[in-house]
């Protein structure tokens, strides 16, 4: 059985700096592989304290160079490589974080592979395959994901974005939906995700399960747990809101 594993859930600035959810990132599990989804600050501690073994993780997947979303990576590159002594590692990172650079030069050769995020593109790392969705509303390169399950389940990942008209295609055939919802309501020039924006997106589409994370503080105010089953009982769909280390096992 496959499983997600959400270290952490803070979505905005102040949730981050305040550490009122844990920044830390996503680790995916299929048979005895891990992969390291978007390493947020406090990744490696929690990757620690949740007892996941950290040379396990041989593919990083950073969606883009905000550092909620990259800024333990340089510290989990040199603990998965063991310093450089182990060649390893695949890091899946968009073109533009590797320019700022999000990855410090000299931890670049300790890994087998670097390639970039392409928008709507097909990648295959054992067991993990995945996709890219188009590049999506944000203030910079971004990219949501649909990864494949052996267990025949598609998970998608709806991370940082405004919402636009074609983003419910996008993520049309998953069965399980990962929203990054950071605001309770609309606030013109943020290119994130807020309720009514989701109540737009799933009356196109029906997933059979939505989980909401990524919480900045109004959504944290407001209760994630309240709105989540508000929400499931006004769209009649199964919508759940994540906390620090809630673990979801793909059937
Ligand atoms: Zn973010
Ligand atoms: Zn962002």
């Amino acid at each position: 059985m496959s499983e997600i594993i959400f270290l952490g859930t803070a979505g905005a600035r102040y949730v981050v700096a305040k550490q009122l959810r844990a920044s830390a990132g996503t680790i995916i599990k299929i048979e005895n592989s891990y992969l390291l989804l978007d390493p947020g600050p406090g990744t490696l501690v929690y990757l620690a304290k949740k007892k996941i073994p950290i040379e396990k993780i041989e593919t990083i997947v950073i969606s883009h160079h905000h550092l909620d979303h990259s800024a333990d990576l340089n510290i989990i590159v040199d603990a998965i490589t063991e310093g450089g002594f182990k060649k390893k590692g695949n890091l899946y990172i968009t073109e533009s974080a590797i320019n700022e650079p999000i990855l410090l030069p000299y931890l670049r050769t300790y890994l087998k592979k670097i390639k970039f995020l392409k928008p709507l593109t097909f990648y295959e790392e054992p067991p993990f395959k995945f996709k890219t969705t188009s590049q999506l509303c944000h203030t910079v390169e971004n990219y949501g994901f649909l990864f494949f399950f052996p267990e025949g389940k598609i998970v998608g990942f709806l991370t940082d974005t405004a919402y636009f008209e074609n983003l419910a295609e996008e993520f049309k055939n998953v069965d399980i939906l990962i929203i990054y919802v950071v605001r309770i309501t609309p606030k013109n020039g943020v290119l994130h995700l807020s309720i009514p924006d989701i109540k737009n997106l799933l009356t196109k589409i029906k997933p059979e399960e939505i989980i909401l994370t990524h919480f900045g503080m109004t959504m944290l105010k407001a209760n994630p747990f309240k709105i989540a089953q508000k929400l499931s009982e006004e769209l009649n769909l199964n919508i759940k809101a994540c906390y620090d280390g809630m673990k979801l096992e793909i059937k």
